[in-house]
């Protein structure tokens, strides 16, 4: 069901579903660790952290939100699930790595903050909400003149369905039947799209491709055929 917010409740609820397993790398969520240090990076160092305001939008249980604080960024997570947020404040709390985390979404935020974030980041998100390009403008909205913006997601193309969904969900069983919707999948070509209408700037595109054998995810820059992470900036 949808909503005038351009919130998915049953979207929601599927991470509410599985938000006291978010910090098990053990759990359906090891993914989100496994790639984390690859997206961490990335952004670092297109622009780093350190010391600046950085807004992680539907962080879930706070796996990008704390990376980025260890790194000395100050981080604000927000997300519409309430179970991953209460998580992500919990451990906060045990890893003493501070996050300021706050229910709402992108579009709401940007109407309080216009301009306020020198980073926002919107990752593995967007293919979960009814109107990705309402996202795309309230981020661009959100960041400073000047700042970054970056966006995760997962292509849309028979080989992206293989590997998201039949080899994820199916036979690999990385995450739970269900996670992801193929129409929803969003090429980089509508991204770019969305992203210039919001007055954003292309920098660079990456995949983050998964290796069966090895059990191991790295970014590949020429191959964007599943998931992919792309840098955007808002001009001066
Ligand atoms: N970005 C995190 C979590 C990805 S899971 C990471 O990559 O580690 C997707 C998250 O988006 C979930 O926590 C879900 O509750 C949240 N979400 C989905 N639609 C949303 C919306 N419209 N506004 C805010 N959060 C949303």
């Amino acid at each position: 069901m949808t909503n005038t917010l351009n919130v998915d409740s049953n979207e929601i609820a599927k991470f509410e579903a599985l938000a006291q397993r978010w910090w098990d790398k053990n759990s359906e969520c090891k993914p989100l660790h496994d790639i984390n240090p690859l997206r961490s990076n990335f952004i670092d160092e297109c622009s780093p952290v350190a010391e600046r305001n950085v807004l992680d939008v539907g962080c879930g249980g706070g796996i990008l939100s704390e990376s980025l604080a260890q790194r000395g960024a100050h981080v604000t997570g927000i997300d519409k699930g309430e179970a991953p947020l209460n998580v992500a404040k919990l451990h906060s709390l045990e890893s003493g790595v501070a996050v300021n985390y706050h229910r709402t979404t992108a579009e709401e935020l940007a109407q309080e903050q216009p301009g306020y974030y020198d980073i926002v980041a919107c990752l593995e998100m967007l293919e979960h909400v009814p109107d990705p390009s309402m996202v795309i403008q309230a981020c661009a909205d959100l960041v400073k003149p000047g700042g970054d913006v970056y966006f995760s997601t997962i292509n849309r193309n028979p080989k992206a369905y293989a590997f998201a969904i039949l080899g994820a969900e199916y036979i690999l069983k990385l995450l739970p039947k269900g996670t992801h919707e193929y129409d929803k999948f969003i090429k980089p070509s509508e991204l770019a799209h969305w992203s210039r209408h919001a007055g954003l700037e292309w920098q660079k595109i990456t995949g983050m491709n998964y290796n069966p054998i090895i059990k191991k995810y790295r970014l590949n820059s020429h191959d964007v055929s599943v998931n992919y992470l792309v840098h955007l900036k808002k001009p001066q």
